[in-house]
């Protein structure tokens, strides 16, 4: 869990280039250790120590500029109502816009942090254009060039030391959050769940100001639903907006240990959804998907239900072994089941398995698939345990770390899921020198 930060301005200004800068060294590890590709538009990033979630919104806004004008209220209406601090970014070459006006306007009002970032300064005489910015009221200014990394290191500094420490919240019980595209039927989901008010145990706040916990006591199980105050709040946003939907879902996905993700049976696993999924992969939380609507599906066979697990399966690979569970709200079925499932992966991610029965269990059946030798060295996996960490996370220690490929890496990662049961939850593989 970590704070967000949403880069706002006009196209062409230097988001995405900003953006890049930012993460590319860490997304290329992630990206090395699952191997799935990324949306452009939202990572992690951490500078001093510091971690925290950046999102380009821009990257949410398609289109020209004339376009952009009409989204950019909602744009920054987002990053104010979703992120704990905000970077403007405006263009020195341009010099100040009359829509880098407007921005500064809605910007002047937020009551959260603001940094104006001047880009594209990639020299001196270029710094001493940057003062005509001071004319947009927003006070002090960085400048940096997002081309040669220049400046970017003082906006840090200041950015970080206003961010809030998200600590993880010590709290036993489990955290779902429920996101999908909207008319998925969350809410309703939500509202079946929750039956009657008299449900609700209490309301806690969360550590952010946005994020609130809403304790649930149902079936026999208690758990907390993650920042469902925002998916029931009305809002003025067009709700068909796709960053609208991600931005919303960061958070709570975020704050959250397990992940239901409503689809629409008649709609299926779309591009959205697998943004949705893959956010919450990246993030480690378990997932399960809820396949909703069932109830439309019309002409159901034997076999339907087991073809569109199957068509699940292909979209989310190689991270398959998840719960795909058939419900509508509707009718009320399986709705049990979904809350069933959501602790059992729960459990699942939360589970530490003994450094003995471990390794007494993965030895062998490394010794009788040895990794492949590589430039004619052969690797020895010595022994293996879990980390401390809140999610599974596996060290394998051997002599040549660096050897070992990809494809091994994921046999391994088959091979512990086949003996410890960690459906619905991601796990990472460490090869370490011994
Ligand atoms: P976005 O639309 O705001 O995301 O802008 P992009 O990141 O796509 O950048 C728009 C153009 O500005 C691209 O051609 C970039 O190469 C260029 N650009 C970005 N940052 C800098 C910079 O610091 N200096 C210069 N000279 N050009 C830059
Ligand atoms: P949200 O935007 O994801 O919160 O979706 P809503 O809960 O508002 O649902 C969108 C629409 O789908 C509403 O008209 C619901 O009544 C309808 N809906 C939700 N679940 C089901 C279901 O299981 N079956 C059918 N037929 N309609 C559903």
């Amino acid at each position: 869990m970590s704070a967000i930060v949403a880069i706002v301005g006009r196209p062409n200004v230097g988001k995405s280039t900003f953006f890049n800068r930012l993460i590319q060294r860490r997304e290329a590890i992630v990206d090395a250790v699952s191997g799935v590709t990324r949306d452009r538009h939202y990572g992690k990033s951490d500078w001093n120590g510091k971690e925290f979630s950046l999102i380009d919104t821009g990257g949410y806004v398609l289109g020209s500029e004339d376009v952009f004008e009409k989204e950019i209220d909602i744009q920054v209406e987002l990053a104010i109502g979703e992120a704990d601090a905000i970077i403007f970014m405006v263009d020195v070459e341009t010099g100040v816009t009359g829509m880098d006006e407007d921005v500064s306007k809605l910007l002047r009002k937020v009551n959260k942090p603001v940094f104006l970032a001047i880009n594209k300064v990639d020299n001196a005489q270029r710094a001493a254009d940057a003062v005509e910015f001071y004319a947009l009221g927003l006070g002090e200014y960085y400048t940096l060039s997002s081309i040669n990394g220049s400046g970017t290191g003082e906006l840090l500094d200041a950015l970080v030391k206003v961010l809030p420490d998200v600590e993880e919240v010590v709290e036993d019980l489990p955290r779902f959050a429920v996101v999908g595209r909207p008319n998925a039927g969350k809410s309703s989901f939500i509202n079946a769940l929750i039956g009657e008010e008299r449900y609700i145990v209490t309301d806690i706040a969360g550590t952010t100001r946005d994020s609130i916990d809403t304790r649930y006591n149902r079936f026999g199980f208690e758990f907390n639903l993650v920042d469902t105050a925002g998916i029931r709040r009305k809002t003025k946003v067009r709700e068909d907006l796709e960053f609208y939907s991600v931005m919303r879902s960061v958070r709570a996905i975020e704050h959250c240990d397990v992940c239901l993700v409503v689809l629409d049976a008649t709609r299926g696993f779309d591009g959205q959804v697998s943004n949705i999924f893959w956010l919450a992969h990246r993030n480690n939380k378990g997932i399960v998907i809820l396949v909703n609507k069932w109830d439309l599906v019309e002409d159901k066979e034997t076999n339907t239900m087991k073809q569109y697990t199957q068509k699940i399966r292909e979209a989310i690979e190689p991270f398959t072994d998840v719960p795909i569970i058939f419900i509508s709200v509707l009718t009320k079925q399986r709705i049990f089941k979904a809350i069933e499932t959501a602790i059992q992966v729960y459990e699942n991610r939360s589970k530490k398995v003994v450094t003995r029965k471990l390794n007494d269990v993965m030895l062998p059946i490394i010794q009788n698939n040895m990794p492949p030798a590589y430039k004619g060295k052969y690797v020895k996996i010595k022994f293996c345990t879990q980390l401390p960490t809140p999610y599974p996370q596996f060290a394998f220690f051997c002599n040549l770390p660096q050897y070992i490929r990809d494809p091994y890496k994921r046999f391994l990662e088959n091979k512990l899921r086949e003996n410890f049961d960690f459906t619905g939850v991601p796990v990472t593989i460490f090869m370490r020198k011994k």
